[in-house]
């Protein structure tokens, strides 16, 4: 279910004095099993673009260019908006926030109901999600979502998402404000949902550049409303110019640059720490002769 995204702009308060470009011509076609990183400054255009996937803006209203998503054409008035909502799963930042329902249930099957399905059918399908998510239905179901864990919340908006069975997962920063092990468990998740054909293909917005390196193959880089990159996660990082984007260099790809300026040849250019430690060890052996380790 390929994203066509083509020549794309928009302004906020168009023809006012107040106009805004938010998306200068921006182009680009995800195909499924992508795992993209949608990077950039704030004030880039990444919220603004993905408000557009999900048809919470549409093109013709203060802007042009079109988006196909498997076939509805956005940019036509008459686009089934609702088709499209199904197979595109969004969760915005924050969205245990959102929880809203007495019963993490009710809030999860809230999705398939709304889209139609039969009140017992939807709970089938939340509880269906909530094992996705690594929760228990037996020992959740009937708890109020309030009561939860910070985590725990944000598995369950997941879920909710989850539910109506999209093909694609939007996740707008999705690790903000949980602590290490929290942020870690998110994004594997993230991995284990796309390895196991809960959902086709991952778009994640996110500030921070460790967690895209290590997590996503391939990026859309936006600069002033500009997509200044689309390219392989690894060409990203090291051979362009992130940080002439506002960006930082992920941690990993800045110990790696360190350790070949001082001369320890690192061959590949690895994303994440489990990788940089055997290319390390890799280098030191191969400097040694072979002779050690
Ligand atoms: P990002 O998500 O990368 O931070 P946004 O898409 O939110 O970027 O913003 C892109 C540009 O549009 C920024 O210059 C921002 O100030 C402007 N903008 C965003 N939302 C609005 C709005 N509702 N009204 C006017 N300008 C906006």
């Amino acid at each position: 279910m390929p994203i066509k995204v083509e020549n794309l702009s928009f302004s906020y308060g168009k023809k006012s004095v107040f106009e805004k470009v938010a998306l200068s011509d921006v182009s680009f076609t995800i195909n499924d099993g992508e795992f993209v990183g949608l990077v950039g400054a704030t004030g880039s255009g990444k919220s603004t673009l993905i408000q557009h996937l999900d048809a919470l803006i549409r093109p013709k209203k203060g802007g042009e260019g079109r988006i196909v998503v498997d076939e509805i054409d956005l940019s036509q008035k008459k686009a089934d908006v609702g088709a499209l909502r199904k197979k595109i799963g969004m969760l915005f930042q924050y969205p245990e926030y959102q929880l809203f329902a007495d019963t993490v249930i009710a809030d999860v099957s809230f999705g398939p109901i709304n889209f139609g399905m039969k009140k017992e059918e939807a709970h089938k399908c939340a509880e269906e999600s909530l094992r996705l998510v690594g929760l228990d239905p037996d020992k959740l179901c009937d708890r109020s979502p309030i009561e939860l864990s910070g985590g725990q919340k944000r598995r369950v908006a997941i879920a909710g998402v989850l539910a109506y069975k999209p093909e694609i997962l939007i996740l707008d920063e999705p690790t903000a404000g949980l602590d290490p092990l929290g942020k870690k468990e998110i994004l594997d998740l993230a991995v284990s949902l796309k390895k196991s054909g809960a959902v086709k293909t991952i778009i994640m917005v996110s500030h921070n550049m460790d967690e895209i390196a290590a997590y996503t193959d391939r990026i859309l880089a936006l600069s002033h409303g500009k997509l200044v990159a689309d390219t392989s996660t690894a060409d990203f990082f090291y051979n362009r110019d992130p940080v002439s984007y506002g960006l930082a260099l992920p941690h990993v790809v800045h110990i790696v640059k360190l350790l070949r300026e001082k001369g320890l040849y690192i061959e590949k250019d690895v994303l994440d720490k489990n990788s940089l430690v055997d290319e390390i060890e890799r280098a030191l052996h191969s400097r040694n002769g072979g002779q050690n380790g």
